[in-house]
């Protein structure tokens, strides 16, 4: 098995809210998009993991994923230990992904962080040759940051607009975390709520690129460009 893109999460329904638009509009492009959630939201106040995971699966065909996986690591207290390093670089060494996708480096959740830095030391770890006997090594070439949640300036912008409406039908799929019930009412908005929470959010950086829809990514590197004449963006 092998993917071009796999995004790597904290948790079922992150990508869905920070890559979602960028994998349908990647998958619709051709090329073979899949995600590793690595909980399964066991300590969420709404719902349970197989309830969550099977949620995933449905919002996972709204993305047009080629693949989806859950790593049923501890919810609420990711830790990135050796052996969780280890299970996701041999993960990444089965999938083959030229980009992964990680969460932004900082953020308010201690998982999201988490996750971050976990992604990119098995990134490094999935690298080496001597890491396993049974797998042969895979490092992928580029590692982006999925940053909506980071207040921080993108590097640059992908323009979701015929996505956002495909985006918003996978998000909707968690129906535990997002519809309209009494239990844990108060703690989660309605989805008339999030419809509009998410549309401002995707409106505000698509704006930055002349776009209805967009979805912001930090990289580390600077951006190659070839032909300054086909630049996008107007500058005024
Ligand atoms: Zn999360």
């Amino acid at each position: 098995m092998s993917i071009d893109i796999l995004a790597i999460a904290a948790h079922p329904d992150d990508v869905e809210q920070t890559c979602g638009g960028t994998l349908i509009r990647m998958a619709e492009s051709g090329y073979r998009t899949g995600v590793l959630d690595l909980t399964a939201g066991d300590m969420g106040t709404r719902g349970s993991p197989e309830q969550r995971v099977e949620e995933s699966e449905t919002a996972g065909r709204h993305m047009l994923l080629h693949w989806r996986g859950n790593l049923h690591m501890p919810d609420a207290r990711l830790e990135n230990h050796l052996t969780a390093r280890l299970t996701l670089a041999v993960k990444i060494r089965e999938l083959r992904p030229r980009v992964v996708i990680l969460p932004y480096w900082e953020g308010r959740h201690p998982d999201h962080y988490t996750a971050s830095r976990m992604g990119y030391e098995a990134c490094f770890l999935a690298g080496l040759r001597k890491l396993d006997e049974y797998s042969e090594p895979h490092r992928p070439f580029k590692i982006l940051y999925a940053s909506i949640y980071a207040n921080v300036p993108p590097s640059f912008v992908v323009d979701i607009s015929a996505q956002f409406e495909r985006r918003m039908q996978a998000l909707l799929s968690y129906t535990s975390q997002y519809g309209d019930t009494d239990q844990g009412a108060g703690l989660f908005p309605p989805e008339a709520e999030i419809r509009e929470r998410l549309g401002a959010i995707a409106r505000f950086y698509g704006n930055l690129i002349g776009a209805r829809y967009g979805e912001p990514f930090v990289v580390k590197e600077a951006m190659s460009v070839d032909d300054i004449v086909g630049l996008g963006v107007r500058s005024i």
